[in-house]
């Protein structure tokens, strides 16, 4: 993917205050010695998006494409770059701040697959207090079948599902998924501190 930047100084400033607030990341800081790009996990996946390309946009006020780039949908959240950067800015803070902004502005995902994985999840890990395997699997390619079904690729499902039952079944096998129903206790703790957050974020 190549990008050209955009500087947009009306949308920069405020843009800027709030990936800042929201990621608790003091962006400012960077003076783009790439460390950090080096560093990314999922450099091989995202191509010329990467931890220091992602902070200019926010830093030049380009919106559009901080939201919706290919860093944001992969980042796995391992820090590394975090660890590298001298400023100690925390990339995977950042992309987890753009996707919520992204989600909150009905921008259709630029990964679905990412996204349906991320919201299934969510949900019954916030559901159960912990993520119920069964659960989530289920919600998980529900969404995915659905998906395919209305982009009309039969193959692509076909693929999917047997790469998930092989993966289940090898899962299963090394007591890595578990067949019964997982829960924890003070589930009602659980979502109370999530609602609490939300409010907050
Ligand atoms: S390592 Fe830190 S200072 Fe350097 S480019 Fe990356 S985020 Fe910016
Ligand atoms: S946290 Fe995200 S951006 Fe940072 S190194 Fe890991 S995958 Fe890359």
């Amino acid at each position: 993917m190549t990008s050209t930047l955009r500087f947009k100084p009306v949308n920069a400033k405020p843009f800027i205050a709030e990936v800042m607030a929201r990621s608790g990341q003091n962006l400012v800081l960077c003076y783009q010695c790439r460390r950090c790009a080096g560093a990314c996990s999922v450099g091989e996946e995202t191509g010329y998006m990467t931890p220091d390309r992602l902070i200019r946009m926010i830093i030049t006020g380009d919106r559009d494409q901080a939201l919706d780039n290919a860093l944001v949908w992969k980042c796995v959240s391992c820090y590394t770059c975090g660890a590298r950067c001298p400023n100690g800015i925390q990339t995977g803070r950042i992309t987890e701040t753009l996707k919520k902004m992204a989600k909150e502005e009905h921008m259709a995902p630029r990964e679905p697959t990412v996204a349906y994985f991320h919201d299934a999840f969510v949900h019954s890990a916030l559901r159960w207090g912990r993520v119920n395997e069964m659960e989530f699997m289920a919600l998980y390619e529900l969404r995915n079948t659905v998906h395919h079904l209305r982009e009309q690729k039969f193959g692509a499902l076909y693929k999917e599902i047997k790469a998930q039952a092989s993966l289940a079944l090898n899962m299963t096998q090394l007591k890595r998924m578990h067949l019964t129903f997982l829960y924890v206790k003070g589930r009602s703790e659980i979502k109370r501190l999530n609602k609490k957050f939300r409010k907050k974020s």
